[in-house]
C-alpha cells in the first residue's frame, strides 16, 4: 500500500516520525528541519479525515524516564506546525483510552519510546553475564508485547522516520508485524529517502561519481566496497588522503592517517584499476602548521608534508581534478567533506565539489548528498536546494548504500 493511495477517512494511523530534534538548555527546538520533514505526511492523514498518533524517540534515555528528553517539550511546535492542537500521551503503553478517544482531524503525541527498553529491545544486563542470552531471549517477547501494545492504538500503520529506519526497533520494524499488507505503508519522506537510495543503487545514469570524504577510510570501507561495483569516478578525499598517500611511500606530517589501513588503501588503489572504476584521489594538499582555523598555511603535494604539518584541505589542482570528475556525470553520491570545512580557512575544497556537483545538477544529472557532515556543508554554503537530494538519514543512509536492507523498509516492503 502506499500512502498516496490510502484514504484515511475515518480511520486511526500510528505514525512514526524522528522527532529527535536538538533542544536547548531551556527545552526550545533549535532546528525544526525533522518536524517540517514529517509534515507532508501527518497533513495528508489529518486533511483525508484521519486521527493522527504520532510516535517518536528522543535521544537516548537508555529506557529509563527522563524528563530532559521527554517529548511534552515539542508538543507545542508540533502543534505549531500540524495549525491543530495536540494531545500528550504522558505514558506511550498505556494511552489506549486517549487513542480511542480520537475524533477525526484530532492529534495525540506520545512519550518518549525509549523510555521502555522494549522499545530498542537490548537486555539490561551486561554481555558477560551468564544470563544473557535467556535475557535477550525474554526481552525480544517483551518487545513484541510493546509493538502489540502500540499497534493496538490504530487501524493503519504508517513509517516516516528514515533516520531509524536501519534499526530493528518496536516502532520502526516490529510493530508493522501486526498490520496486514493493506493497512501498513510508507510515509512521504521515508518514500523520498528510499526513492532516492535507488536512483543511486539501481536506476543509475551514467558517468555515474561517487564523491567519498570525512576523516577516515575505515569507516567508509563498507560503502566503498559496494560502490566499485557500480560508480564510473570514485573521488575520496578528506583525511582518507592521507593513508593513500602513506600508502604509497608519501611522507604525511602531522595529517590524520590510518597507519593499520595501509593494506587496505592499496587494495582499493588495485581493486579500482581491476574493475576500471576512475579512482581520483587528492594529489596536493592546503597544510597548516596547526589544527586550527588561524593555522599558518602551505600548498604541498600530498607525498611530501614538511614534518610538523598537517594536511587541512584539498590543494588547488586537487580541487580542480575533483570538479573535472564531476563535471559531466549524471548521478552523483556524495558523502563526507573534502577538509576541514568546520574551519572557514579550509572549506575550498569542500566548496569546489558542492561547487561542480550544482552545476552537474544544473545539466541534469541526480545528485544526493548525505550522511551527517556532509549535509552541515551543504547547508554552510547555501547549496541544499542546488542538489537533486538531500537526505535526512546518517546511519540509515550509509547502510542502505551499503547494500543493506533497511529493517524498517523491509517490514513494510517484505524486501
Ligand atoms: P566523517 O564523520 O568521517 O564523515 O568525517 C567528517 C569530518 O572529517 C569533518 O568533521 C571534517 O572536519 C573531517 N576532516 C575532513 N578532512 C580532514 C582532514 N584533512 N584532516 C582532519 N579531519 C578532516
Amino acid at each position: 500500500m502506499t500512502i498516496d493511495n490510502f484514504d484515511f477517512k475515518g480511520k486511526k494511523a500510528i505514525v512514526r516520525v524522528d522527532f529527535n530534534v536538538p533542544l536547548d538548555e531551556n527545552g526550545n527546538i533549535t532546528d525544526d528541519t525533522r518536524i517540517r520533514g514529517a509534515l507532508p505526511t501527518l497533513k495528508k492523514i489529518l486533511n483525508d479525515g484521519g486521527s493522527l498518533i504520532i510516535m517518536s524517540h528522543m535521544g537516548k534515555p537508555k529506557g529509563k524516564v527522563n524528563p530532559k528528553m521527554s517529548l511534552s517539550q515539542i508538543k507545542d511546535a508540533v502543534a505549531k506546525a500540524l495549525g491543530t492542537d495536540v494531545a500528550f500521551a504522558p505514558d506511550c503503553a498505556a494511552a489506549g483510552d486517549m487513542a480511542a478517544a480520537l475524533k477525526p482531524g484530532q492529534a495525540l503525541l506520545l512519550e518518549n519510546l525509549r523510555f521502555y527498553p522494549e522499545e530498542e529491545g537490548k537486555p539490561t544486563i551486561d554481555k558477560a553475564d551468564p544470563n544473557y542470552d535467556a535475557a535477550k531471549k525474554e526481552m525480544k517477547e517483551r518487545q513484541k508485547d510493546f509493538a502489540k501494545t502500540l499497534a493496538s492504538y490504530a487501524d493503519v500503520y504508517v513509517n516516516d522516520a528514515f533516520g531509524t529506519a536501519h534499526r530493528r526497533h518496536a516502532s520502526t520494524a516490529v510493530i508493522a508485524d501486526y498490520f496486514d499488507a493493506d493497512h501498513k505503508m510508507l510515509g512521504y519522506l521515508m518514500e523520498k529517502e528510499v526513492k532516492a537510495v535507488d536512483n543511486i543503487l539501481k536506476d543509475i545514469k551514467r558517468p555515474f561519481t561517487a564523491i567519498m570524504g570525512g576523516s577516515k577510510v575505515s569507516t567508509k570501507i563498507g560503502i566503498i566496497e559496494n560502490l566499485m561495483d557500480k560508480v564510473d569516478n570514485l573521488i575520496l578525499c578528506g583525511g582518507m588522503t592521507y593513508t593513500f598517500a602513506k600508502a604509497q611511500g608519501g611522507n604525511v606530517g602531522l595529517s590524520i592517517c590510518e597507519t593499520d589501513k595501509l593494506d587496505l588503501a592499496l587494495d582499493i588503489m588495485k581493486k579500482a584499476k581491476e574493475k576500471g572504476v576512475n579512482l581520483v584521489l587528492g594529489t596536493d594538499c592546503v597544510a597548516a602548521d596547526a589544527y586550527s582555523n588561524d593555522a599558518n598555511t602551505q600548498i604541498c603535494s600530498v607525498m611530501d608534508i614538511p614534518e610538523g604539518w598537517e594536511g587541512l584541505d584539498a590543494g588547488p589542482e586537487t580541487r580542480k581534478r575533483f570538479a573535472d570528475a564531476i563535471r559531466g556525470s549524471k548521478t552523483i553520491l556524495w558523502n563526507g567533506p573534502a577538509g576541514v570545512f568546520e574551519f572557514d580557512n579550509f572549506t575550498a575544497g569542500s566548496r569546489a565539489i558542492a561547487d561542480a556537483v550544482v552545476e552537474a545538477t544544473k545539466d541534469g544529472a541526480f545528485s544526493l548528498v548525505g550522511g551527517g557532515d556532509s549535509v552541515a556543508c551543504v547547508n554552510k554554503f547555501g547549496l541544499a536546494d542546488e542538489v537533486s537530494y538531500v537526505s535526512t538519514g546518517g546511519g540509515a543512509l550509509l547502510e542502505a548504500i551499503e547494500g543493506r536492507v533497511l529493517p524498517g523498509v523491509a517490514a513494510i516492503k517484505g524486501e
